[in-house]
């Protein structure tokens, strides 16, 4: 699933594409939104909010899209012809580029005053203008007794962190993913560390968090179960975690996290 660095990387190439333009094509291919048609309005801007994106006309509406498990949105030339259309949700084009968002989890228009109804639930926004680390800890520790790992990935808590994010910066500060929020000491650096992995990854496709970008190489724990820690030889594990039916995946060293 994609985390916020990958939504805010979307965000910016949508952004580059669309804002300052007007519209010329809108091709809403989910049944609610059809008959939707934006033309002659123009884009003022895109935006992530956590893992959510929202793109603005001049007209005071927003288009809100989310990833999901396997969206993407692609932003080709005008007169590119659109391949795999079939896994089209929605075409925004202007007379220079077109972008194309594919398998959306969530596609829909509303007003931008009324944004708060699809984002305002979200914590601080790892690469938000307004994130705030005190804030985020203050979230994460309304329920001291829930798994530091599920506590992570609560968007209510702090917006932007995913499996891959949750799963290395616990690795980073040895904390075992199903420690109490209660008993992680240091809160306030985790926040920070996600902060900082997040800024790190955003301006480019793709995470890593060891510093090294080579294939393989670019995780500590994430995708690595069986496989020996980088830090102490220790076989790495896999686990599920979380609320039954939302669990998910969970990777950490038994000897370097408790
Ligand atoms: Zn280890």
């Amino acid at each position: 699933m994609p985390e916020g660095d990958v939504v805010w990387y979307t965000a910016r190439r949508l952004h580059e594409a669309l804002a300052g333009q007007v519209l010329t094509r809108s091709d809403f291919r989910v049944p609610r939104y059809a008959t939707v048609d934006l033309r002659g309005q123009s884009v003022t801007e895109a935006v992530a909010r956590g893992k959510h994106l929202l793109i603005r006309t001049g007209n005071g509406l927003t288009v809100h899209t989310h990833l999901k498990m396997d969206g993407s949105w692609r932003v080709f030339p005008a007169d590119k012809r659109l391949t795999e259309s079939r896994k089209i949700r929605l075409v925004l084009a202007n007379a220079h580029w077109q972008a194309a968002g594919y398998l959306l989890g969530i596609t829909e228009v509303l007003p931008t005053g009324k944004e708060d109804q699809v984002v305002g639930h979200l914590g601080p926004d790892l690469l938000g203008p307004d994130w705030d680390a005190a804030q985020a800890v203050g979230r994460l520790s309304r329920d001291p007794g829930k798994p530091v790992g599920e506590a992570l990935l609560d968007q209510r808590n702090l917006a932007g962190i995913g499996t891959y994010f949750a799963a290395e910066m616990l690795f980073l500060r040895g904390i075992n993913p199903w420690r109490p929020v209660g008993e992680v000491k240091d809160l306030d650096a985790l926040a920070e560390l996600g902060h900082r992995l997040l800024d790190a990854n955003k301006a480019r496709p793709g995470h890593v968090t060891t510093g090294d970008t080579r294939p393989g190489r670019d995780s500590w724990v994430y995708g690595r179960a069986g496989r020996p820690c980088r830090r102490c030889g220790t076989l790495i594990r896999r686990g599920e975690q979380g609320p039954p039916g939302q669990e998910r995946l969970r990777f950490w060293c038994p000897n370097c996290q408790r």
